[in-house]
């Protein structure tokens, strides 16, 4: 067993040596013990904060804040903490990392502790300050991959477009809040034209390439706010918000032209591709977003009845 001054000793030096802030207070806000740890990171001797005031020694600290704090453990008697996602930091304290890591000081969770005397008063606060720094820079990155894993959830493999699932979601949302606003609201269903004999002729390969190309013209011909999604095979929804079926039918016939303007190649041979199209617009009886697919289906197999490479808007009726 080591006797009192020896665990004394062994305390001081645990403390002084811990790989953790270790930092007191009185009540005026003196520092009374500065660890190895602050001095390090802060790059200030023990000797020359040991008897300055907190907040004059660090006049950077957020003093409002932190000395109610402080006071409220002298007054409280409780223990308080804080967690670098509330406040990164309490002292800006360089970290090692490599810059990559995106945190530009050291992310600091923080304790306050009272220590009281024998009548159960406090006397003095005991800081802890625990580097944060590598579960930050965790948390960030599963925070970035998490992003890019619900970007890609909502896209389309072959084309980068907007999965039938999410467009139908972005149609729902849109639907709901035209219905709130009293906003104009259309939808465009397109269907390429004969699209079995390129897969026939060139084979299935060749195929996608010309779909990815036609996915990329029908985005060209749309603005920021338009929704492009690959809703079946070979079909396209679009869903345009604050539109009415003039514009509509503007943008479809822009759609049209913009895919047959150039052939495409394939196997050194030059394809025209031709679309058809349906549009439709909310009315005050539509009853459901659904239905604005299943009127723009209609008019898009109108367009193929009427020879294809053409649009029709539904009319109630059609
Ligand atoms: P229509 O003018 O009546 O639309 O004639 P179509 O030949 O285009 O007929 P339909 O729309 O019914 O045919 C769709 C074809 O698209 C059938 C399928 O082989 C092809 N297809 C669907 N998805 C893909 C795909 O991801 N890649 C390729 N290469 N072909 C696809
Ligand atoms: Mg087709
Ligand atoms: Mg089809």
């Amino acid at each position: 067993m080591p006797d009192a001054n020896d665990t004394t000793n062994l305390l001081n030096f645990i403390v002084d040596r811990a790989y953790v802030g270790i930092f007191v207070i009185n009540q005026k806000r003196e520092i009374l013990l500065w660890n190895q740890f602050m001095e390090i990171h802060s790059e200030r001797k023990a000797d020359t904060v040991v008897g300055q005031n907190l907040f004059e020694a660090f006049p950077e600290l957020p003093q409002k804040w932190l000395d109610r704090k402080i006071e409220n453990i002298f007054i409280l008697k409780n223990f308080s903490f804080t967690s670098w996602e509330q406040r990164p930091y309490l002292f800006k304290f360089a970290h090692n990392r490599p810059v990559t890591g995106g945190v530009d000081c050291m992310r600091q969770d923080c304790t306050l502790m009272p220590i009281k005397d024998d009548c159960g008063e406090v006397q003095y606060v005991c800081f802890t300050l625990f580097d944060a720094t590598d579960t930050s820079i965790y948390q960030s990155k599963l925070e970035k991959t998490t992003e890019k894993l619900r970007e890609l959830s909502n896209r389309d493999g072959l084309t980068q477009l907007f999965n039938r699932r999410y467009t139908e979601e972005a149609l729902e949302k849109e639907f709901s809040r035209a219905r709130r606003y009293n906003n104009e609201l259309s939808v465009i269903l397109t269907d390429i034209d004969f699209f079995k004999k390129v897969n026939d002729r060139h084979g299935h390969l060749a195929g996608d390439e010309v779909l990815r190309v036609i996915s990329q013209r029908l985005a060209s011909g749309l603005r920021g706010t338009d929704i492009l999604g690959r809703y079946g095979g070979e079909e396209f929804l679009v869903v345009l918000p604050e539109t009415g079926s003039q514009g509509a039918q503007v943008l479809a016939e822009r759609l049209r032209k913009v895919v047959q303007a150039n052939p495409i190649k394939v196997e050194g041979e030059s394809l025209t591709i031709n679309i058809s199209l349906g549009v439709t617009e909310l009315r005050s009886n539509t009853a459901a977003y659904a239905q604005l697919i299943a009127e723009a289906d209609l008019g898009l197999y109108q367009s193929k009845e009427n020879g294809r490479n053409c649009t029709t808007l539904f009319q109630p009726g059609l």
